[in-house]
């Protein structure tokens, strides 16, 4: 699992289109991972959280097998969207 920290990482991980996208928050009920594609792994988001608000709301991770992000974080569920 490695943490997404920069547009440009982020960007090459959602051109390739494979893989899961583990996003936490603090301020949500909730920790949620989805599929690379998802609609909901966008740039605009990611900018917001990891960019702008410097991940002290939360953070992006990529990871190629998804259990390994209900490993590492609490609350963490799948997208209901694209992991159904
Ligand atoms: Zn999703």
């Amino acid at each position: 699992m490695i943490e997404l920290l920069t547009l440009e990482q982020f960007r090459e991980y959602k051109a390739i289109g494979k893989g899961f996208v583990a996003i936490t928050d603090k301020n949500l009920s909730k920790n949620c991972v989805h599929d690379t594609s998802c609609n909901f792994v966008k740039e605009r988001y990611f900018s917001q959280k990891v960019i702008e608000s410097g991940r002290k709301n939360g953070s992006y991770y990529q990871t190629d097998d998804y259990n390994e992000a209900f490993e590492r974080f609490e609350k963490m569920q799948r997208c209901q969207f694209c992991l159904p």
